[in-house]
């Protein structure tokens, strides 16, 4: 499933008008970013265009606004971030009711332009093609640097393809070299750890993954389901009983793939979530009946390094316990620091993706050990379940 994709360059984007979509769904409190990871990344790509190109346009949603003005979600606040980061002027474009007037509003000695969050327009989410012929008649070529976003078949995303010349964004770009480093052409062995609360959100990932990867380590509350399938018992663990069977049938299929499942042998738990609760070690199999696994034990941590250590290639989603509890966190942290070590003695290439693994990663000040850190969530996660993003579809025609 290669994807055939151009990549804007400068020799593209010479003297161009460029329409571009990013993604600076960022979160913000009473006008003021609180976190500008999204944003930052995207500020080398936007440097470099901006030195060939003619004129920058930059399209972005926030929040759900759903077809409305709704002014605490304006994108405003990001012109001064822009400003600031770029050192010279943006101009911010007041939303317009109607979009076929927004080329009047757009000013061709602007160098760069941000507009108001696209979902104030209720064609946005429809994939309106009026709407994205609008954005389209403001440019010569349109550029997709939103790969969180590329899951949407969007007037931005999806739609605007139809009406410009388009090419992937760098930071799209890189984003899906890195993914198809590992699930297409990866360095073997390949692992995947999967850890986290829920199989069923993460069922069709698990069953791509078991025909791409050599080895899935299992952890978190997603391992727990497995377990009780192996009538190990979790007591009062987070689990899902229903899908008991499913776990029986994701195992079957692994074997008949030559994928190996690897599976926490102990666990630390405790009868309480919360701070201050107190904790033990267990092996599978000996807890009290009031008792949760919150994390994998030592036992299973050193298994799961042995395995990692074993291996040229892993993808990471998901943390291995309840992290949000320090007490639960070490797993985690110990999976993190190994991958990181062999990362830095070149002995793997790493990606790793989802909102919760990566605040834990933020928190632990851990990003930089890895070779891809994918803030995309759900665009994310439905590349890992093998479906084909509209948005990226769009830029293969
Ligand atoms: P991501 O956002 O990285 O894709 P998920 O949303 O699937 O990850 O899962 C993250 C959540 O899983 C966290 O809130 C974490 O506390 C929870 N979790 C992980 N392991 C356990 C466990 N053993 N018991 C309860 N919750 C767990
Ligand atoms: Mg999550």
């Amino acid at each position: 499933m290669t994807d055939h994709y151009n990549v804007i360059s400068k020799q593209s984007a010479q003297n161009k008008r460029i329409v571009m979509r990013v993604d600076f769904n960022v979160p913000m409190q009473d006008g003021k970013i609180l976190d500008d990871t999204r944003i930052k990344r995207v500020i080398p790509g936007i440097k470099t265009l901006l030195e060939c190109s003619k004129q920058l346009i930059l399209v972005t949603h926030l929040g759900r606004p759903k077809g409305n003005v709704d002014n605490t979600l304006s994108s405003q606040p990001i012109q001064e971030y822009l400003g600031k980061a770029l050192s010279m002027p943006v101009r911010f474009i007041l939303h317009i009711e109607d979009p076929s007037q927004l080329s009047e509003a757009v000013d061709s000695h602007d160098k760069i332009c941000l507009l108001e969050n696209c979902r104030f327009y209720a064609g946005e989410e429809r994939n309106d093609q009026n709407l994205a012929r609008a954005y389209a008649s403001l440019a010569d070529i349109y550029v997709n640097d939103a790969f969180s976003c590329s899951h949407r078949s969007h007037a931005s995303i999806q739609a605007i393809t139809g009406f410009l010349p388009s090419y992937a964004g760098p930071v799209l770009a890189a984003e899906l070299t890195a993914l198809s480093d590992v699930l297409e052409s990866p360095k073997r062995p390949v692992a995947a750890f999967v850890g986290g609360a829920k199989i069923s959100t993460k069922l069709s990932v698990l069953e791509n993954l078991i025909s791409k990867v050599d080895k899935l380590l299992l952890a978190g509350a997603m391992a727990n389901t497995f377990l009780a399938a192996k009538q190990i018992p979790v007591a009062a663990s987070l689990y899902e009983p229903d899908l008991i069977p499913t776990a029986k049938m994701i195992s079957e299929l692994a074997q008949q793939q030559g994928c190996e499942i690897i599976l926490p042998v102990d666990g630390v738990v405790s009868t309480k979530l919360k701070k201050g609760g107190r904790f033990h070690t267990r092996l599978n199999g000996a807890l009290e009946d009031n008792e949760m696994i919150l994390d994998i034990g030592p036992a299973s941590v050193a298994l799961f390094k042995e395995h990692i250590k074993d291996c040229k290639t892993i993808l990471w989603n998901g943390p291995a316990g309840y992290f949000e509890n320090p007490n639960f966190a070490n797993g985690s942290i110990e999976i993190a620091k190994t991958i990181i070590k062999n990362n830095k003695l070149n002995k793997i290439f790493s990606v790793v993706g989802g909102g919760d693994t990566v605040s834990l990663l933020n928190s632990i000040k851990a990003v930089d050990g890895f070779n891809f850190v994918s803030t995309a969530g759900g665009a994310f996660l439905e590349y890992l379940e093998g479906k084909k993003l509209p948005g990226i579809k769009a830029l293969n025609q």
